[in-house]
């Protein structure tokens, strides 16, 4: 459904993705896959290579077989959301606005948004909790409730594919876990295809079906939370020493941290 073959990203003299062998990955209709890794690691370069933010040095990136560089704007934005990891906050504009504009690939350009559209829009705001501040101005939000925001407006997109890059960082613990339970609906109830780049690793493990482990600019474990998720992955990834033991309410892997190794932040 999304697919990247053979990528790499260059900037300057600096390979950031693919380095030494090119990237791969496929979102699959049933996925809801977190990106994890340490700062630097290639993350936010590969999701906004994936929706088509970030031009590939090497190798293409595909939605439904098709390349997405031969596709209108419009058309992938039909099908792919991305809530940016920090999006420039457009000051005038309020939250019910930034919200209704999700609706956008889905209508002509000047045209009015109808009944239907603005059920979804209202659907959208109630499922992010950001009812009480719809009429506030972004400018003024506190970041979580910011971030909040913006997801909404990829939810009134309706896309197929959700692509989040650190959605959860700036929420508090209540609206992290209702973030990835509504994230789980969609991808369980509604079959969105989701990739969302997480740090808490517990959190990732308790919401999603797959992890994609990167470091330096490749991907180095994909696979079930319980699979991925192991004291030497932990190692060699993040470098920290960990304890890794099973949740028995819902089978997921869950870290207890131990110490830092060094630094891996490279
Ligand atoms: P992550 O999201 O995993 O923290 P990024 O994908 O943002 O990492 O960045 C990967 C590497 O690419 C970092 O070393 C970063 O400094 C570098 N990088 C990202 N964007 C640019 C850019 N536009 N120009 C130069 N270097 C960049
Ligand atoms: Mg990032």
């Amino acid at each position: 459904m999304l697919a990247c073959e053979d990528i790499s990203v260059r900037f300057g003299r600096n390979t950031v993705l693919g380095s030494p062998a090119p990237v791969s990955l496929t979102l699959a209709e049933s996925d809801f896959a977190a990106i994890i890794g340490p700062n630097g690691s290639g993350k936010s370069t590969l999701l906004r290579t994936l929706c088509r933010l970030q031009k590939p040095t090497t190798g293409r990136v595909l939605i439904d077989g098709k390349p997405v560089r031969e596709m209108a704007t419009k058309d992938v934005a039909r099908v792919l959301a991305l809530v940016a990891q920090s999006p420039p906050v457009p000051h005038d504009i309020t939250v019910l606005d930034l919200v209704a504009h999700g609706r956008y690939p889905h209508r002509g350009f000047a045209e009015q948004l109808i009944s239907s559209d603005r059920a979804i829009v209202e659907s959208a705001i109630a499922r992010c909790d950001v009812e009480a501040f719809a009429g506030r101005r972004l400018a003024t939000l506190s970041g979580g409730e910011r971030q909040r925001a913006w997801i909404a407006a990829a939810l009134a997109q309706e896309p197929r594919i959700l692509l989040l890059d650190e959605p959860t960082s700036a929420l508090d613990i209540r609206h992290q876990l209702a973030v990835m339970d509504l994230l789980r609906g969609l991808n369980e109830r509604d079959g969105i295809t989701i990739g969302i780049v997480v740090h808490d690793i517990n959190l990732a493990a308790r919401a999603c079906s797959r992890i994609v482990a990167m470091r330096k600019g490749q991907i180095v474990a994909d696979g079930k939370p319980s699979d991925v998720i192991t004291p030497d992955l932990m190692r060699e990834v993040f470098g920290v020493e960990t304890e890794i033991s099973t949740d028995p309410a819902t089978g997921a892997p869950v870290c207890r941290y131990l110490s830092p190794i060094g630094c891996a932040v490279e």
